[in-house]
């Protein structure tokens, strides 16, 4: 892995960080979502790496199916934020979510066989990853981004579709903005999710705690900045119409299998009784 400014040669692979883990167009002395107060720069300095090097160094990507149709990719060894990208397959097509960082050819080939990807879309700009590598390995599938993010668009050559407060990417998915640790913090709600019952995607737009019957809600996670009540209350109202009995999280296993609805509702009201100084 490179520090500070290294020379590709003739190579004109886009540097990925190594904290984050986003890819953008070419080097720079410091990575903007890094560099935000959300994020951290590297204890030992800004630091880039490319596919070509990460495949040398032996990453590999496990595969794994979750539930019925939904599948997670992540991974291994651990890289940056370490997100556990989701496949959710609909017969309509398939939607991959928050894309990590690394593709190599077992992968595309895996994946392919569970239908390819046909729409891409990231819960916030800390989990943007490779996502235009992995649309133009696709068939240039269609990145779907709320528009009050797109100044955090670190590769400027996807195939993006900007949206403002919903969209539906692939009938039966709908992503929704709810603002919050981003102004345009997504989460999927998947109808069919859960048997039926509806399940949401949700990154860190809401993060599932690690207790797992919780969730959170923060402006920066690993700098421990809160959000302010309003906003929270917020977020609840733009899930107000969704029905959904589970979460899916960012991470392996960071999931709230049943009640989810019922933790979101339970979380919010304890995180503003102790932001208001009634803990
Ligand atoms: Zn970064
Ligand atoms: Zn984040």
């Amino acid at each position: 892995m490179h520090r500070g400014r290294p020379t590709f040669g003739a190579s004109v692979e886009r540097p990925i960080c190594v904290t984050c883990g986003v890819q953008r167009e070419e080097i720079a002395d410091v990575c903007a979502i890094c560099a935000d107060e959300r994020q951290y720069v590297g204890w030992g300095g800004q630091s880039w790496t490319t596919l070509t090097e990460m495949r040398a160094a032996g990453y590999h990507n496990r595969i794994e199916e979750i539930d019925p149709d939904l599948w997670g990719i992540g991974t291994e060894p651990r890289f940056a934020i370490a997100q556990r990208t989701l496949l959710v397959k609909t017969d309509h097509g398939n939607l991959l979510w928050d894309p990590m960082s690394y593709l190599d050819e077992e992968t595309v080939a895996h994946v392919r066989k569970l239908g390819g990807v046909q729409a891409i879309s990231a819960s916030h700009p800390h989990f943007y990853g490779i996502l235009v590598e992995w649309s133009h390995t696709f068939d240039d599938a269609p990145i779907h981004l709320p528009s009050v993010d797109r100044g955090w668009v670190q590769r400027t050559d996807g195939e993006y579709r900007f949206y403002d407060d919903e969209v539906i990417p692939l009938p039966g998915l709908t992503l929704i903005r709810c603002g919050g640790h981003f102004e345009g913090s997504a989460i999927v709600h998947w109808a069919l999710g859960a048997g039926g019952r509806g399940a949401l995607l949700s990154g860190d737009t809401i993060q599932v705690v690690m207790d797992r019957r919780a969730v959170s809600f923060m402006r920066s996670y690993p700098n421990l900045i809160p959000l302010d009540p309003a906003t929270i209350r917020d977020i609840e109202e733009r899930l107000a119409a969704y029905d959904y009995d589970r979460i899916y999280g960012g991470w392996w296993g960071r999931n709230i299998s049943e009640g989810a609805a019922e933790a979101v509702a339970a979380s919010a009201d304890r995180y503003i009784r102790y932001a208001g100084g009634e803990g």
